[in-house]
């Protein structure tokens, strides 16, 4: 046989071992479209290493990397301002802690349940791996809806919440953060219930705010990542931000500071979204407004209008897509985009896509894009600048000192840049140059791996 052939037999075997392990995953948790979705575009990616490394395969690496380290699932009572009795349900999913303790954000949506803190779970363990720092996966969060909720019912909640979970994190253990519906106001109360508890454990949230242990840099990191990240994609192909038009979703904090540094990187940012719809402003967007409205006063994005009459607000958020751009960042939650959206992304001349939220984009999606030559930063290296902040509020927590934003945002910029650098290369190394799809899911996936087959069968 020649080496070609042996080659293709090799993935050919590692093809139905990755196969097997997802018919398995789907049959273990069934109706968990999500984490399903996740899995599946990990494993597709994996192919050529177990292909290359037998004792992957050998150690069942797959087969314990998709299952939890731990579930935990609890219920979260509370009173409203009615006076009536609530019943929420909480989560925290300490996926993998081969590298470092759990860590993740926490999501507060009506959305929330097993299969999407699964999901994002999942996903945290690559993530979180990429940016070269020693933190495991985890996530959590609740079904419930912070949307229309007075400041006491919130904060009744979220102690609610808390008084269950501190019994599962800790500084060394689990750090969890925000996410969705989770932002300073919910972090802040979280941590003000658990040093209740039990006493000043600095380094048990992070995303704090400034007083109490937070780090300078965290707020704007997710977002400024991005457009890190996205910069250097643009660079490989010779060009930059300045005189492209952009089209963001979202516009809680991934948005807003993506937007900001796009500006400030000479970009015009035309449209941004909110759950109801989204607004387009040729003249680009104006951010103050966006932060006022969101941040402040937190009202619909449908107000924009009222201050900025040239620009137009649309019900719905699918056709958000529809709009000519150079870039598309989408920020706002899973599967915003689906196949037909990308088709009308291509149609309008998009060239880079590079994702904020988590896992944006459909599996047919994606495909979509890979055809027709546009660039493709998948969530999991794009985003994880905001994780990577955290793990540096961790340190400097740890450290008792704090850095400041010069020194968090240089640090962040060499962590994005390396990520693309590594993700470019895992790609070349195993045979799909370009494709920083499979080439972030194996840079971060090896170190996981690595770690797990020096810790034996745990
Ligand atoms: N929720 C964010 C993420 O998806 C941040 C998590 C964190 O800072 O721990 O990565």
């Amino acid at each position: 046989m020649t080496i070609t052939q042996q080659r293709e037999v090799n993935l050919d075997s590692a093809r139905h071992y990755v196969e097997q392990v997802y018919q398995a995953v789907q049959q273990r948790n069934p109706g968990e479209h999500e984490f399903h979705q996740a899995v599946k575009e990990i494993l597709d990616s994996l192919v050529p290493v177990f292909a290359k490394h037998p004792k992957f395969q050998e150690q069942g690496i797959l087969e314990r990397l998709v299952e939890p380290e731990r579930l935990i699932t609890f219920r979260v009572p509370w009173v409203d301002d009615q006076g009536k009795v609530q019943v929420n349900r909480g989560f925290r999913v300490q996926f993998s802690s081969a590298i470092g303790p759990y860590k993740g954000g926490l999501r507060f949506h009506p959305s929330v349940n097993a299969s999407i803190i699964k999901f994002l779970g999942f996903e945290q363990i690559f993530k979180n791996s990429l940016t070269g720092l020693p933190i495991g996966g985890g996530k959590g969060g609740s079904d419930f809806d912070p949307k229309g909720k007075s400041d006491l019912e919130v904060m009744r909640f979220t102690q609610s919440f808390m008084t269950e979970l501190s019994k599962y994190i800790g500084p060394d253990t689990d750090i969890p953060a925000g996410d969705i519906g989770v932002g300073a106001r919910e972090i802040g109360y979280m941590f003000g219930q658990y040093k209740r508890l039990y006493g000043n454990e600095t380094g048990v949230l992070t995303g704090k705010g400034l007083p109490y242990g937070g780090s300078l840099t965290r707020t704007e990191a997710t977002g400024y990542g991005l457009v890190y990240f996205t910069a250097e994609m643009l660079a490989s192909r010779g060009e930059s931000f300045a005189g492209k038009t952009v089209v963001v979703s979202g516009s809680g904090n991934v948005s807003i500071y993506a937007i900001e540094k796009a500006q400030q990187f000479g970009a015009k940012v035309v449209a941004c979204s909110d759950s109801n719809g989204y607004i387009y402003d040729s003249n680009g967007i104006n951010l103050d407004t966006v932060k006022r409205l969101k941040e402040v006063e937190r009202k619909r994005i449908k107000e924009y209008v009222n201050e900025h009459r040239a620009a137009k607000y649309v019900e719905g958020c699918r056709s958000i897509w529809s709009i000519p751009c150079d870039i598309a960042l989408p920020c706002a939650t899973q599967n915003e985009i689906d196949e037909t959206s990308a088709k009308q992304l291509v149609a309008g001349g998009v060239k880079y896509v590079a994702e904020g939220a988590n896992m944006p984009s459909s599996l047919e999606a994606i495909e979509v894009y890979l055809k027709n030559d546009v660039y493709f930063g998948p969530a999991k290296a794009a985003n994880a600048g905001g994780v990577a902040v955290s793990a540096l509020e961790m340190s400097q927590n740890s450290a008792r000192l704090s850095w400041t934003f010069e020194e968090v945002d240089d640090k962040l910029k060499d962590i994005m840049k390396n990520i693309y650098r590594n993700s470019v290369h895992a790609a070349e190394e195993y045979g799909h140059a370009g494709n920083l799809v499979v080439g972030s899911n194996i840079a971060g996936f090896l170190k996981v791996a690595n770690a797990m087959l020096a810790h034996g069968i745990v």
